[in-house]
């Protein structure tokens, strides 16, 4: 229940949002305005910032307003400028700061409106009825605006003396006077920040705040990121992908991450030619050298390494190294699931139905494969990482030049962004991907002539790989 809760503030309450609050009895709507958290551990905190920022860099460079669309980030999201924080789940209550907004209420019986300065103000006058006899009822409508600020509806006379003083509703709508002198009251108005016209809406409708959050299945293996930001030049990345194609034997694979880099293929050359050397020395000749060498040349990881690299670098056809990134972060995230902590595969399922129905195995194996997947097994204790990481206003697409990406106010001497991590279960269901290519061409979406070149496994799953990058 505990973590629930937690789970719960990341998506409805975050810093920013109205949101319902009863206390005593009464409800208000009240202004989330800040968490009081702590250090998020025991997650690969790494990873997580580095995919929120590339996030907010996509955001970023998807607004035509560029740098200027998003607010109140650093400008790297990582481990340097960036703390990942979950709010305090002992004292739920205290880890969210709230205060009563709009601070705008309105008699029931005489329309009279009562604007509070602030907070205390409101504390001390919560329970004083109207002269009428009447009680105040706060009026939960909030003005707002796509570049993200937002403040509680404060209708106001024109008149510069009368200001906030004598405003009365009339009727149930958002039609307010000055008693003192007959005007209508102001409601719009504009944006103080970028000019615009702002927007009246319920402060509890969910159209003027929209989250930005992320799931991800948790990387314990932080060996894996150390390589990955070692290697330069999309080396890491294609190692990865490398490893997927089985182009290089998971001992090595396993070697290199434990390394953390990849033996440069100079340093290896420079053994080489002293090893030649040697051979020269002892009258070795030139053919049995070369022979040798080539031998050592094979088995030396390295080169194998590199050569996996090569053929990653021939089959995919992308521009920039970056767009590997992703599918390298969707590998390890599959690696992860294949090897969770605690797997049911199909077969072990029989073998447990067999035990429950007197000897009668059933074939899930057969229906899988007839179903058209390859493999499907349930993975349980898998890590997955929610995380919350900013908020737009009225708009959620970044296409709308005023719209900005909004980070959390900080809370320590880092920016931040929350998180929590759960350990769920799923069911991971692979699809044989030759029942996609028959599925695809069947149903007219690619012809004859786009189909892999090379039909073996290895071919095939390039194939996909090559139309992800693609895309
Ligand atoms: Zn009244
Ligand atoms: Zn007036
Ligand atoms: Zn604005």
């Amino acid at each position: 229940m505990m973590s629930r809760g937690v789970h719960q503030a990341l998506y409805r309450y975050l810093p920013g949002s109205w949101v319902d609050f009863t206390q005593n009895g009464v409800s208000y709507a009240v202004r989330v305005d800040s968490w009081n958290s702590v250090q998020l551990t025991n997650i690969n905190n790494k990873r997580l910032l580095r995919v929120a920022n590339q996030r907010v860099m996509d955001f970023r460079n998807a607004s035509p307003a560029g740098p200027m669309a998003v607010v109140g980030f650093p400008n790297v999201i990582n481990e340097e400028n960036c703390a990942v924080l979950t709010p305090k789940v002992s004292e739920q209550i205290g880890a969210i700061r709230t205060s009563v907004n709009p601070l705008l209420f309105v008699c029931d019986g005489c329309g009279k409106v009562k604007q509070y300065y602030d907070y205390s103000e409101f504390r001390r006058n919560e329970h004083k009825r109207c002269e009428c006899g009447s009680h105040f009822k706060q009026l939960r409508m909030i003005s707002f605006c796509e570049c993200g600020y937002a403040v509680g509806l404060s209708p106001f006379c024109a008149t510069k003396e009368h200001g906030r003083k004598y405003i009365v509703r009339r009727g149930s709508g958002l039609d307010f006077v000055c008693s003192k002198c007959g005007k209508n009251a102001v409601i719009q108005r504009n944006c103080p920040e970028c000019h615009h016209k702002l927007e009246i809406k319920a402060a509890l409708d969910s159209a003027h705040y929209f989250p930005f959050t992320l799931s991800l299945i948790d990387l314990l293996d932080k060996r894996k990121d150390i390589f990955l930001e070692n290697e330069t030049n999309g080396q890491g990345e294609k190692i990865v992908i490398g490893q997927y194609l089985a182009l290089l034997p998971k001992s090595e694979y396993k070697e290199i991450i434990e390394n953390g880099k990849m033996t440069q293929n100079d340093e290896f050359e420079e053994l080489l030619r002293k090893k030649a050397e040697q051979f020269r020395n002892v009258g070795i000749d030139e053919v049995t050298i070369s022979t040798l060498i080539e031998a050592e040349r094979k088995v030396n990881a390295g080169v194998k390494a590199f050569a996996a690299i090569g053929q990653v670098e021939q089959g995919l056809s992308y521009t920039s190294n970056d767009e590997l990134k992703p599918i390298a972060e969707e590998i390890l995230e599959y690696d992860e699931l294949v090897h969770a902590k605690v797997i049911l595969s199909l077969e072990d399922a029989e073998c447990d139905a067999e035990i429950v129905n007197d000897g009668i195995k059933p074939d899930y194996v057969g229906i899988a494969k007839a179903l058209g997947f390859s493999n499907v097994q349930i993975c349980s204790s898998v890590p997955i990482v929610f995380a919350a990481y900013g908020y737009t206003r009225k708009e959620r697409e970044p296409s709308n030049e005023g719209v900005k990406l909004h980070g959390f106010p900080q809370e320590m001497e880092k920016k931040n962004i929350y998180a929590t991590r759960l350990e769920t279960e799923g069911v991971l269901f692979e699809l044989d991907r030759r029942k996609v290519l028959n599925w695809l061409l069947d149903n007219g979406l690619i012809q004859n002539d786009d189909l892999p070149q090379d039909m073996s496994d290895y071919g095939i799953k390039m194939w996909f790989l090559d139309i992800i990058v693609r895309h």
